[in-house]
């Protein structure tokens, strides 16, 4: 045969050489031990192969690929030399083909069977071997030729190349293939028996998955049974009403059919657990006991005198007529006023839960409503949601900042809401989400609202509102002293005795660290004096902070408003008005100056369509009155009247102004100065009439602060002095007006006052 292959030790190269060199002949051999780096005589076998190298070929590194033919057997004989290379005498080995022998033909056959066999069973050989070894005629190729094609060890090879009769060799070879067929059958039997236990492994695995899925079709899964059952035991405790219970069941049903892990069956189980949560029955029992309900109001708050009054009937005559369904209280008011720590009380005293939701903002219907099941991540509205958090179904429900809804095309929440307020309807308040009705008619349904001009008529006539007006200065000074700042220091970690603030420092806070009716600002500014406290006795390791009038800079910061006082003299043009504004009262100074003109009116600074009305009626009043008041007749022809009302107090209510601005023009033209320790306030006919206006409290108190002493209010507005604190009404002098006269007699300072100007 020819071959190749590659030799890289130095002397078999040296060897290939010198053979080279001479007549290309070699002899090979086989190393016992491959893994003999330097072998020496003993490792090799003795019986070789004698052949012609036909080629040589240098690879890179120093390694040479050589093409050989093999000639004959050889056994090495005397070694004549080891060094540079091996060198020795080999007896060749050459088999004279016999005459005719049977045993041999028969030996060869049986061979070639054997080999058929055996690359049948192997399916390692092509078939085509086949066909070139059986063409094969001399025995000795036969064996070697077929030898050559089989995988065998090297020791299997050596022990042919060993037997030099041909008859020999083909017994060799045929035992070695007689025993290389067992095993490869051996091989293939483990093989397919292998092969079956995985497939039927496999088999059994497919069988089973396919065995659960039809068992979870027919709803008869293990686990899953029990989920199902669960859920109908949950439900039958839940003793739900019977239509919700006949819904609930249809549902479970459902869910039954689906796989376990079906996204609709996800959908189904949150939807029954939120009917098995809602509370159809869990009911607190009502205690109304009025004079219970009296001292809890008076406990969590000071003053409110006539909210609480108002309270208390409403409360009364539930107890009276407890099928009857009183309208829903409104409490109306700036933000920090106490309405949502009212509504608490309220729930306190009757014994119910209490559950807030804020309307402010809420345009869309299904906030409300809640979404429809088909919406993806739907859930019901917040109604719904709030009865489930509060756990039972006659909870004190607050609607806060009901002034505060508005729709659009989302859908009209203030409908819904009538909806839910209505005795008539919430019985049977449907929720999209839910689809069965809940009642909610045994839920107290109460509003907050900042103001009414907001609400929805239809809204507005179902409620009973009361006006929770703003807070004095004295009044927010008891609240800070009783609630807010005991309830700020044991927020803070402290004791009472590490925080020592005086009246006037709490006053201080009230007027120059916030402007509002209510006290939100006034308790966010304690807290802020309280962090730094904490922090204060933390790091000095101090018991007691002091916090004063001197030293409330270092702990609020600059002050953050200011007020106008009352001027230094009386003057001519200027006259004091009171306003109402978003925040409470404050003084409003309103600025009159005429110029030569055409008889203009321009108006400046925050000035309404309103409010030109009103200095429109004033300036009629005027024209009708030249005389007595004595002022130029003509004035409304040759003088523009310039207008100003500064910036900053923001009226809610326009017409209000009116007396101001008739006194502050008449002030003007007549040149006759205005009491600077007066301030007024009332609306204006063409007549002269004084209306009454809004906001009496409010206004009354911002005058106090100003420093005013006098006070003209419309008569009308007599009523509403009996609201106001004794401390404050002691201060002031009031005035009843009915008509604009009465009002210049007190506003306006004639005679030897004038030079005061
Ligand atoms: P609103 O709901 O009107 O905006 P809150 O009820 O939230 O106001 O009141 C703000 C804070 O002021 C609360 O801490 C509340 O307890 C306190 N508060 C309001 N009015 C009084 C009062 N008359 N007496 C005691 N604390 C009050």
């Amino acid at each position: 045969m020819v071959l190749h292959f590659d030799v890289g030790r130095e002397k078999s190269i040296k060897a290939l050489e010198e053979a080279m060199v001479k007549d290309q002949t070699i002899f090979l051999t086989t190393q016992k031990e491959i893994d003999i780096d330097l072998p020496t005589p003993e490792d090799f076998y003795e019986i070789g192969t004698i052949s012609k190298i036909k080629q040589m070929l240098k690879l890179p590194g120093d390694a040479i690929r050589v093409l050989v033919e093999g000639i004959s057997r050889g056994r090495i004989g005397n070694l004549t030399q080891e060094e540079p290379y091996f060198k020795a005498e080999i007896e060749e080995y050459v088999f004279e083909k016999e005459e005719e022998d049977k045993e041999l033909e028969a030996m060869m056959r049986v061979v070639l069977e054997a080999f058929e066999n055996y690359v049948s069973i192997s399916n390692k050989i092509s078939p085509e071997v086949m066909i070139s070894v059986s063409s094969i005629e001399e025995p000795g190729r036969l064996a070697d030729v077929t030898a050559s094609h089989m995988l065998l060890k090297t020791e299997q090879k050596q022990e042919i190349l060993e037997a030099f009769d041909p008859k020999d060799r083909l017994e060799v070879l045929y035992k070695i293939l007689l025993k290389e067929i067992e095993i490869l059958e051996v091989e293939k039997e483990i093989n397919t028996k292998v092969r079956g236990r995985i497939n039927r492994l496999q088999k059994e695995y497919y069988l089973k998955e396919q065995l659960k899925a039809i068992k979870e079709e027919l709803g008869e899964g293990g686990e899953y049974d029990d989920e199902i059952e669960e859920l109908y035991d949950k439900v039958d405790k839940a003793k739900l009403p019977k239509k919700v219970e006949e819904k609930v069941h249809k549902e479970i049903d459902r869910l039954s059919k689906l796989s376990p892990g079906s996204a609709e069956g996800g959908v189904i189980r949150t939807y029954v657990n939120w009917i098995i949560d809602l509370p159809w029955h869990k009911k607190t029992k009502d205690s109304i006991d009025i004079k219970k309900a009296k001292d809890i109001l008076d406990e969590d708050h000071y003053g409110l005198k006539s909210v609480k009054e108002r309270i208390l009937e409403y409360l009364a005559i539930r107890k009276l007529a407890k099928k009857m369904k009183g309208p829903i209280i409104c409490l109306v008011g700036a933000p920090g006023v106490g309405k949502t720590s009212i509504a608490k009380s309220i729930a306190r005293s009757l014994n119910r839960k209490f559950v807030r939701m804020s309307l402010g903002g809420v345009r869309d219907e299904a906030e409300i409503r809640g979404h429809r099941r088909t919406y993806i991540g739907a859930i019901p509205g917040r109604i719904i949601s709030s009865i489930k958090d509060a756990g039972s179904k006659n909870p004190v429900f607050l609607f806060d900042e009901i002034d505060k809804v508005s729709s659009d095309f989302r859908g009209d929440p203030a409908s819904a809401l009538l909806e839910v307020l209505d005795p008539e309807q919430n019985k049977e308040f449907t929720d999209h989400y839910l689809e069965v009705p809940f009642d909610l008619s045994n839920v107290m349904f109460i509003t907050t609202a900042n103001t009414l001009g907001t609400i929805p008529r239809a809204l507005l006539d179902r409620m009973e509102v009361i006006d929770v007006s703003g807070y004095t200065e004295e009044e927010k000074t008891v609240i800070a002293k009783k609630y807010l700042i005991p309830k700020q220091i044991k927020e803070h970690g402290m004791e009472e005795s590490n925080l020592q603030m005086s009246e006037q420092t709490v006053r201080d806070i009230i007027n120059y660290y916030t402007r509002e009716s209510g006290v939100r600002g006034l308790e966010r500014q304690i807290a802020s004096v309280c962090r730094k406290a904490a922090r204060q006795i933390v790091e000095n390791d101090s018991e007691i902070v002091r916090v004063n009038a001197n030293n409330l800079k270092k702990y609020l910061g600059i002050t953050r408003f200011s007020y106008e006082k009352i001027r230094d003299k009386h003057e001519v043009g200027i006259a004091t008005g009171l306003a109402w504004t978003r925040v409470g009262g404050d003084t409003l100074s309103i600025e009159v100056t005429p110029m030569k003109g055409t008889g203009k009116l321009v108006l400046t600074g925050q000035l309404g369509d309103v409010m030109k009305e009103s200095a429109r009626a004033g300036l009629s009043y005027i024209r009708s009155r030249v005389e007595a008041l004595n002022i130029d007749e003509e004035f409304y022809k040759n003088r523009d009247i310039h207008i100003h009302i500064p910036e900053g107090a923001i009226p809610k209510d326009g017409p209000s102004a009116g007396i101001t601005m008739a006194t502050a023009v008449i002030s003007a033209l007549g040149g006759i100065a205005v009491n600077k320790e007066v301030a007024m306030t009332g609306e204006i006919t063409l007549r002269g009439r004084v209306l009454p206006v809004g906001g009496i409290k409010e206004k009354v108190l911002a005058a106090n602060r100003a420093g005013i002493k006098k006070i003209l209010l419309p008569i009308q507005n007599k009523k509403d002095l009996t609201e106001l604190p004794d401390s404050v009404k002691r201060k002031l002098d009031f005035v009843l007006v009915e008509h604009m006269d009465e009002v210049l007699e007190h506003a306006l300072v004639r005679g030897e006052n004038k030079d005061e100007d």
